[in-house]
């Protein structure tokens, strides 16, 4: 057997997360700041970074629906619509790798379960019986919103709701969601906390409805990851490393929802050609390929929204200044 060592895939993934990580927590700092200023009824001397609101993906659901049925662009939050775009399109093109290497929710998870397994020698696994069910939650959530926005809300519904004070400081009360924790909250996120050091990736396995969508989605995705049965030595590394619990060397193609597109499989792989992302069944896509492509397409987009002029938010200071004094009131309508 011919071997290979492809650990670089490895730190090409960490320092992709990192970095996205790290922009994400500066643009939340940021964010942090320019609020604090208008909660102190001044005008913020930093400016709003678009980027937070790539955790609004119910609101960008609903201008997606928007823009697509009435040409509408949501000039109140166009970012968050921008990067969930970018993440539709990265997970149609190059499996669900938004997760694998750009959700920094999924980064924090990734760590918290390596911790787990440093603390308790490993990571526990679910009885499958347990498990599937389980699985099912996420996709239960992501039908319920789809359900609710793609077919029960109207445009007219929906501009309603995109004109209201409530969305246009949504994002600030993200923010204060998590500097102004109730009690609720802290149980809740310490549960998520303790089951992600004891399971893999909890909370993007079984819940988190952002995943079940694009998992779903990455099916069509015309690149997979494939083993090739005469070079493969059965050593079942690939299976033993993945972080979604596939059973990679039991397959020739991985076609499940559950695949991010980590890469971790095939940089765990010793035997050369056995194991790689192929794209339309034959070209074999060298890993520094992929994940370029996974940046570019993702960060082309945002750049795209930058120079049209479709990135940033058109709500004023003096609209948020005004808000402000009842931001507690203001509840989803
Ligand atoms: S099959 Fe490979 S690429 Fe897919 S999630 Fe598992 S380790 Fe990552
Ligand atoms: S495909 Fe999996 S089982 Fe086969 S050689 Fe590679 S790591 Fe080992």
């Amino acid at each position: 057997m011919e071997k290979i060592d492809r650990s670089y895939v490895r730190k090409i993934r960490y320092a992709v997360q990192w970095g996205i990580f790290l922009m994400v927590a500066y643009a939340g700092y940021k964010f942090y700041l320019f609020a604090q200023a208008l909660e102190n009824g001044l005008i913020p001397a930093v400016t709003r970074p678009p980027s937070i609101e790539g955790f609004m993906p119910i609101g960008a659901l609903m201008s997606l629906k928007l823009w697509i049925t009435e040409g509408i662009f949501d000039p109140a939050h166009p970012a968050a619509l921008i990067i969930f775009i970018g993440a539709l399109l990265v997970s149609l093109l190059l499996k669900k790798s938004f997760c694998g290497w750009i959700c920094p929710v999924g980064t924090v998870s990734d760590a918290v379960w390596k911790g787990g397994r440093k603390v308790f020698g490993k990571n526990f696994e679910i009885t499958k019986y347990i498990d599937y069910p389980l699985r099912s939650l996420k996709y239960i959530l992501m039908a319920f919103f789809l359900y609710v926005i793609i077919i029960q809300m109207t445009p007219l519904q929906i501009t309603g709701f995109l004109n209201t004070p409530y969305w246009k400081v949504s994002d600030i009360k993200l923010l204060k969601f998590f500097t102004e924790m109730s009690l609720t909250t802290k149980i809740t996120l310490s549960a998520l906390f303790s089951l992600s050091l004891l399971y893999k990736n909890f909370w993007c396995r079984y819940l988190c409805p952002y995943g079940g969508l694009l998992g779903l989605l990455s099916i069509l995705s015309p690149v997979k990851i494939k083993r090739n049965e005469t070079a493969c030595i059965q050593c079942g590394l690939c299976s033993k490393n993945c972080p979604s619990l596939l059973p990679v060397d039991k397959k020739e193609t991985v076609r499940s929802p559950e695949c991010t597109g980590c890469l971790t499989c095939v940089s765990h792989c010793p035997a050369r050609h056995a194991l790689d992302a192929i794209l339309h069944k034959k070209i074999v896509l060298n890993p520094v390929i992929f994940v370029s492509g996974v940046v570019l397409i993702f960060f082309g987009i945002i750049l795209a929204a930058k120079v049209t002029g479709k990135w940033h938010s058109s709500i004023t200071h003096d609209e948020l200044l005004s808000l402000m004094p009842i931001i507690h009131a203001l509840a989803h309508p």
